[in-house]
């Protein structure tokens, strides 16, 4: 079987090497995007492995179903990026790693907030230069304050367990109910009494028409006064430009991304030499009060190696033409 594999870095071509010693699929790796230019590049390969950003629109499809392709294995959990549809229509399966480690996801979401809070990013270069003053650096105990989650799956929990730990109330929405939840003290609400109640809010569920936007002007209007507000989870479930709105009234006071709506022409790549074009963007950047990551919310070598060794089971499947465990369907 030969794998093609778009918008690859090298911490990926090692990982996926390594893991194929139990495979031993052909394995092609491409730096490129996948995108219509470079969907003909798949020719001759069965299977072709993309990411969060790689674009698996109706065009793309049919171009990559021309060359041969049946199979598209994402390596990643969310599939918001691939027109489930017009795959089906094509006959081609799309295969996913619905959990590789909520963990890496839930421990960078408290990287967020701690690093808001506790300002260590400040603390860090101040004493780096000999300043020791603390003025600026306040935060507040975590110890007591409510913190909403919408989103209640893997990760979602996996940050309520630590929340909990750290003596927080949990408050939680999710279209689905959860007994798990529930279980460890996650209280279900409503998503305006989760606005109207929360401290800090985190997101945590996937990204759907349903929940495009989900925080926009009418949402954050709800929200209390100085909350702390964290996206790990896609960039559009925000509108930006009303969180920017926010942070100019004082209404959100901590503002905490691994995600962003056009994530796809800056992340993953080193631009610092390049202007950046996105006003929006750099708008948030200015903000002191604002930390950006740029999706590594997953990066952890354990996570890394789960997505290599599910990824190739999954082709595995295909190859071998069993059910395939880890398929997406519209
Ligand atoms: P999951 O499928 O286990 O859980 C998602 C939860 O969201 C489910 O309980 C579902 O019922 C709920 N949900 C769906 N629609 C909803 C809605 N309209 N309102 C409220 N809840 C809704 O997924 P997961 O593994 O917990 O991952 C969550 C998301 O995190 C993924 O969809 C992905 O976008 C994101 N993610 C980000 C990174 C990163 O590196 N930043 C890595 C992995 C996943």
């Amino acid at each position: 079987m030969k794998i093609l594999f778009f918008s690859t870095k090298i911490y990926d071509q090692q990982f996926f090497t390594a893991a194929n010693e139990a495979f031993g699929f052909e394995l092609k790796f491409m730096e490129l995007p996948l995108n219509k230019s470079t969907a003909v590049l798949a020719k001759g390969h069965e299977v072709v492995c993309v990411f969060v950003n790689d674009i698996v629109n109706t065009e793309v499809l049919q171009e990559l179903s021309a060359q041969g392709v049946s199979l598209i294995a994402l390596r990643c959990a969310g599939y918001n990026n691939v027109d489930l549809k017009a795959a089906e229509a094509l006959g081609i399966k799309v295969v996913r790693v619905p959990a590789y480690s909520p963990y890496s996801v839930a421990e960078h979401t408290m990287a967020l907030i701690l690093t808001l809070n506790r300002k260590t990013h400040r603390a860090y270069n101040r004493v780096k230069e000999g300043n020791f003053a603390l003025q600026g650096l306040m935060g507040f105990d975590l110890h007591g304050k409510t913190v909403g989650l919408i989103g209640l799956g893997k990760i979602g929990l996996a940050t309520a367990r630590i929340l909990k730990g750290f003596g927080c109330r949990v408050l939680g929405y999710d279209i689905a109910s959860s007994a798990k939840a529930e279980s460890i003290g996650v209280e279900f609400t409503d998503l305006d009494f989760l606005y109207r109640h929360s401290d800090i809010i985190s997101l945590h569920c996937p990204l759907t028409p349903d929940t495009y936007h989900i925080i926009n002007k009418e949402s954050i209007r709800k929200m209390k006064n100085g909350i702390m507000l964290i996206n790990t989870s896609r960039g559009a479930l925000i509108d930006s430009k009303a969180v920017i709105e926010g942070l100019k009234q004082e209404k959100i006071s901590y503002l905490g991304l691994d995600v962003y709506e056009e994530e796809a022409d800056l992340f993953f790549e080193d631009l610092s030499s390049k202007v950046i074009q996105d006003d929006v963007f750099m708008r948030l950047l200015s903000f002191n009060n604002v930390l950006i990551t740029g999706h590594q919310a997953f990066f952890t070598s354990n996570a890394l190696e789960k997505i290599a060794g599910v990824t190739l089971e999954n082709v595995r499947e295909f190859g071998e033409g069993t059910s395939l465990q880890n398929e997406v369907k519209p």
